[in-house]
């Protein structure tokens, strides 16, 4: 039995939340829902609201932002995120009073957890993700990056579980007749989105490492569906020797449906 349990609230471009629970702590990962929707989710997995210990903030962006003024507010929660990205949430016109708590690159400690934040590459003022220890476990999220490189493996690398970015299918992003030039390029440059086959790429070279558990996340609903992301890395990991009906959990994280990983490794 896992010792840190994840659920997604729900992710992609309409709003994004983590749940990471212990025994004795609840953390989240972004507030992308109003408080009232974050409220309802979270009531869904069985938490209340007041049980949340603190927020992790990835970055800036609205589809992680939208709810943390009154969430934070109303349930006293602190908020932790790298000092770029609080001043930038700070100016964004946020006026309720908040526990703002700004981390830099270090690891640090927050109750029973060891949190490591790491930078990602994104079109926002700074973007982390976060890898969070407890008693020999391992969990890691990113989202929102432009691209994987050895320094963020790394950073992944040994984790139990592992939540990543599977944003878009290369074709059916270019074959979009309503995306306009530059926000495609955006979203295929260097501080945009992850492609299903980066994603599945990266989830080869974690496999190897020894994770077992992925969920993929910040699914667009435009340019990607479930079942081509999941097919992208199951069909990478069994190309390369992996039994994903035995020894991998892969799932794909919903915008409209809280996640509970129920079954890990
Ligand atoms: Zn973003
Ligand atoms: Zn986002």
């Amino acid at each position: 039995m896992a010792k840190l349990k994840i659920s997604v609230l729900g992710s992609g471009s309409k709003g994004n939340c983590t749940l990471i629970e212990t025994e004795n702590t609840k953390i989240l990962i972004d507030c992308g829902f109003s408080a009232r929707e974050t409220t309802r989710r979270l009531q869904e997995l069985g938490v209340a609201p007041n049980d949340i210990n603190g927020i992790l903030l990835t970055h800036e962006h609205k589809d992680h932002t939208l709810g943390l003024e009154n969430f934070a507010s109303k349930f006293d929660v602190p908020v932790f995120a790298n000092a770029l990205t609080l001043n930038e949430y700070e100016h964004s016109g946020i006026t309720k009073p908040l526990n703002l708590n700004a981390i830099m690159t270090q690891d640090f400690y927050f109750r029973e957890l060891t949190i490591a934040p790491f930078e990602v590459s994104h079109d926002s003022i700074h973007c982390n993700g976060y890898s969070i220890y407890y008693q020999g476990e391992k969990f890691s999220l990113a989202t929102d990056l432009g691209y994987i490189d050895d320094n963020i493996l790394e950073s992944l690398k040994g984790s139990n579980t592992v939540v990543l970015e599977s944003n878009h299918d290369v074709s059916m992003l270019k074959q979009n007749e309503h995306y306009p030039q530059v926000l495609k390029e955006r979203i295929l440059g260097k501080r945009g989105h992850l492609s299903n086959e980066a994603c599945a790429n990266a989830i080869l070279s974690l496999a190897g490492s020894g994770t077992r558990n992925f969920i993929l996340a910040h699914l667009s609903k435009e340019n990607n569906t479930p079942a081509l992301a999941k097919s992208n890395t199951t069909n990478l990991l069994q190309s390369n020797g992996a039994d994903t009906q035995h020894d991998f959990n892969v799932c794909v994280a919903s915008q409209d449906n809280t996640l509970k990983l129920d079954k890990s490794f």
